[in-house]
């Protein structure tokens, strides 16, 4: 078996260790027997909607957001639409995410259009969103899977959904979309968005396996069950972070 994953603006959405959820797929897929194949795409280089099983894009600055969204908007658009709407995985995290809506407005007034694939827009507010974080994901519970997501948001950004759109989770502490309705990042078919950076997926370990069953189902895998692994370290630190006020 052998997942192909797309690092999208590794140069510039790098922000907080996100890199640290790639380095979790690959090292959860290779302890498993999975060949994983990891390929950075960023400004001028073509994306293809059909030639990943999994699109990973990070957090970065209203700078770096801004030097990509034409590149984003104009040339990888209409192919990462594709991807969406045909169930790749996708895992965005804070600047990524907010790339997903239809906006993100600047502090200063100034919009930048997103790829509005998913019915939400973003406002930047004075007083950044910071701290570690704890939510619960009803999604993860449909799925028989840990519900807790744990993770270290700084944002300035205010994430309002679309009504319609399902939240990723539920904050138990901390701001999570917009630090004022509770809820925290948004799914939709098989792409999360997430403002949990820490990274993300090594403290969130059934959600970084939820994402390679899928991927492997999606190819027509026929798969009963990841093989366990032992996440001891990662109950630890999720235990650690729930406990912190
Ligand atoms: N620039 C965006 C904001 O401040 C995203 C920041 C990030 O990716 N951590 O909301």
């Amino acid at each position: 078996m052998k997942l192909k994953i797309c690092h999208l603006y590794p140069d510039l959405l790098n922000l907080y260790g996100d890199r640290g959820n790639l380095i979790t797929l690959e090292r959860r897929c290779y302890w498993r027997g999975i060949e994983c194949e990891i390929e950075p795409i960023s400004i001028g280089q073509s994306f293809r909607h059909d030639a990943y099983d999994i699109v990973f894009m990070g957090g970065g600055q209203d700078h770096e957001q801004n030097l990509l969204f034409n590149d984003l908007f104009e040339h990888k658009g209409p192919q990462l639409r594709q991807a969406v709407e045909s169930d790749v995985v996708f895992l965005c995290v804070c600047g990524g995410y907010q790339l997903l809506g239809h906006y993100y407005e600047e502090q200063n007034g100034e919009r930048a259009e997103g790829l509005g694939i998913i019915d939400f827009h973003t406002k930047a507010e004075p007083g950044r969103i910071i701290g570690d974080i704890v939510a619960e994901s009803d999604f993860l519970r449909s799925q028989q899977l840990d519900p807790i997501l744990v993770g270290f948001e700084n944002h300035a950004g205010r994430t309002w959904l679309g009504s319609g759109v399902q939240p990723l989770a539920r904050v138990v502490k901390g701001g999570g979309n917009n630090g004022s309705d509770s809820t925290e990042g948004v799914i939709y078919r098989h792409t999360i968005g997430t403002y949990m950076h820490g990274s993300f997926l090594p403290k969130n370990p059934a959600m970084a396996d939820w994402m390679i069953s899928t991927a492997l189902q999606r190819q027509g895998q026929n798969l009963q069950k990841l093989p366990e692994i032992d996440d001891e370290l990662a109950e630890n630190a999720r235990k650690y972070i729930q406990t912190c006020k």
